[in-house]
C-alpha cells in the first residue's frame, strides 16, 4: 500500500513512518513530500492509496493543499494531520472533503491503521457511486449529464488552446418499429450493440455518450473538417454493414436491419459554445433524417445549401 506524507518537518515524517512500521512493516510504503508544492504535485498524480497532509506547511497550509487537490479532481483519500487539535479546522477539513482529521502525538498505531482503513474503504464506495452517477445503465456509455459536463470542459479547453473539436449526434432510424415488431428487449439489445460498435470504432480520446432514448453522441477532441464527417460515415457503414442478430424470447433467431443517421458539427467553425455545438449537430442530424436517413450530414452543408430545417 502506498502512503504519501506531506510534512515540512522531517522529524514528524520519521515518527509517522514509524507508526506505519508498527502496524505492519511489510504492508506500507511511506513516501515523503517536504513542501506544499512538492506535496500538491505528488497528491495530484493520484498514485497513492492514501495521503496524509500536515496542516502547517511553512507559509502555506494543508487545508489549502487539500482544497486545491480536490478542485483538481483528486479522488485519493486525504487525511489532515495537525500539531494540536482545533475543532474549527476539523470541521472545515471535513467540509472540504478530508477523509479524517488526526492530531499528531495523539495517534497511535491502531488508531492510524483504523483511520487509513476507513478512509480507503470510503473512497472505494465513493468511486463506485461516482461511476453509477455518470454511466447509462443499459449501454455503459456516459449519461447525458456527464456528456454535457465533458462537453463544457472540452469546449472550454478548445477555446483556451485554440484547438478544434467536433460533436457527432446519432439517432437510430425507425427505432420505434424495432420495438413494435421485435419487442422492447430487442430494442434494448440494439442499443447495447450500437454502443459496443461505437466503443470499438472510436479513438481512445473520443467520448461516446447516450444523449437520450435512442440518441447517442460522440465528443471528438482535436478533430478538423472533414475528419469527423469521415468518422461519422465510417460509423454509419459499420452499423449498416450487417443486420443485428437477435434471439427473440419466443425462441426464433431474427435478423434486424439497423441504420443510423448522424449529424456533425465543428468548433469553432459551426458554433462558439457547447449548447451551440449541440444545436448545430442536432440540426445536421435532422437534415440527415429529412434526406432519407442512413447518412451522415455536416452542419456546414445546411449553411451552404441554404436548406436549414425549419
Ligand atoms: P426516426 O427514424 O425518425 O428516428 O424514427 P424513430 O422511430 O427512431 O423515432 P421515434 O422518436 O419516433 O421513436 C424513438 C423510439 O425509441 C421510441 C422509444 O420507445 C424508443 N426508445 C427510447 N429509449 C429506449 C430504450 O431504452 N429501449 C428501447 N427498447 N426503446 C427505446
Ligand atoms: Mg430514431
Ligand atoms: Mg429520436
Amino acid at each position: 500500500m502506498r502512503v504519501l506524507l506531506v510534512d515540512d518537518d522531517e522529524e514528524d515524517f520519521l515518527l509517522t513512518r514509524d507508526l506505519f512500521r508498527q502496524i505492519d512493516a511489510g504492508r506500507y510504503v511511506v513516501e515523503w513530500a517536504a513542501s506544499y508544492d512538492e506535496g500538491l504535485a505528488a497528491v495530484s498524480r493520484q498514485e497513492h492509496d492514501v495521503c496524509l497532509i500536515d496542516y502547517r506547511l511553512g507559509p502555506a497550509n494543508g487545508l489549502d493543499l487539500l482544497r486545491e487537490a480536490i478542485r483538481r479532481g483528486v479522488h485519493t483519500p486525504l487525511i489532515l494531520l495537525t500539531g494540536q487539535g482545533d475543532h474549527e479546522v476539523d470541521v472545515q477539513a471535513m467540509k472540504e472533503g478530508a477523509a479524517d482529521y488526526l492530531i499528531k502525538g495523539r495517534v497511535d498505531a491502531p488508531l492510524l491503521e483504523r483511520s487509513v482503513r476507513y478512509a480507503i474503504e470510503r473512497a472505494r464506495t465513493l468511486a463506485a457511486l461516482r461511476e453509477l452517477a455518470i454511466r447509462d445503465e443499459l449501454t455503459g456509455l456516459y449519461n447525458r449529464r456527464e456528456m454535457c459536463r465533458l462537453l463544457k470542459e472540452e469546449v472550454a479547453r478548445c477555446w483556451r488552446y485554440a484547438e478544434p473539436m467536433a460533436l457527432v449526434m446519432i439517432d437510430i432510424d425507425h427505432f420505434k418499429a424495432v420495438n413494435d415488431t421485435f419487442g422492447h428487449q430487442a430494442g434494448d439489445e440494439v442499443l447495447r450493440w450500437i454502443a459496443r460498435l461505437l466503443r470499438q470504432n472510436l479513438r481512445s480520446v473520443d467520448q461516446p455518450a447516450r444523449y437520450g432514448g435512442e440518441e447517442l453522441a460522440v465528443i471528438l477532441p482535436e478533430m478538423t473538417d472533414p475528419h469527423a464527417l469521415e468518422m461519422a460515415e465510417r460509423l454509419r457503414q459499420v452499423v449498416a454493414a450487417e443486420p443485428f442478430r437477435f434471439v427473440t424470447p419466443a425462441g426464433g433467431p431474427v435478423e434486424i436491419p439497423i441504420t443510423i443517421s448522424l449529424g456533425v458539427a465543428y468548433l469553432p467553425d459551426d458554433a462558439d459554445s457547447d449548447d451551440g455545438l449541440i444545436a448545430a449537430a442536432d440540426a445536421a442530424l435532422y437534415e440527415a433524417k429529412r434526406r432519407g436517413r442512413n447518412q451522415a450530414v455536416r452542419y456546414r452543408e445546411l449553411r451552404i445549401g441554404g436548406s436549414r430545417p425549419s
